[in-house]
């Protein structure tokens, strides 16, 4: 599936293919604290094409095998990669709400349950994880 995105200012542009339709609710305490609960789409990283914008991608090492990519113009979340991490570096997850409408996706999972916030409830019948 074909996705498109852009960040709030637009000036990062990309696109990036998807397999499915499903994307995925993050509840850690590193996503809520970058934004929000984070809600992606993995890709296959080599799908990933910036159309626009490349130099205003910033990336902050979130931890020893993952760094998150964001716009430095206006800040938004575009992509968590775990690009040190030798399961998962092939990935990337796009941001969900930076994609344009129809996304033809569904939040199918929630993942890190365990540590969602304490200031909501998780109270969809969805399949809930507690880690990953
Ligand atoms: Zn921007
Ligand atoms: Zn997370």
């Amino acid at each position: 599936m074909h996705l498109t995105g852009k960040c709030l200012c637009g000036s990062v542009k990309f696109e990036a293919q998807s397999d499915g339709e499903a994307a995925d609710r993050c509840h850690c305490k590193m996503c809520r604290r970058w934004g929000g609960v984070y809600d992606s789409v993995f890709v296959p990283s080599e799908t990933v094409q910036i159309e626009e914008g490349e130099d205003l991608i910033k990336w902050y090492e979130s931890s020893d095998f993952a760094r998150r990519g964001f716009c430095s113009n206006c800040g938004s979340n575009l992509f968590y990669h775990a690009d040190r991490h030798k399961d998962f570096s092939h990935l990337y997850a796009v941001s969900v709400g930076t994609l344009d409408e129809p996304t033809n996706l569904r939040v199918k999972k929630h993942y890190f349950c365990a540590s969602k916030g304490d200031y909501y409830e998780i109270e969809d019948q969805l399949e809930k994880l507690e880690t990953y």
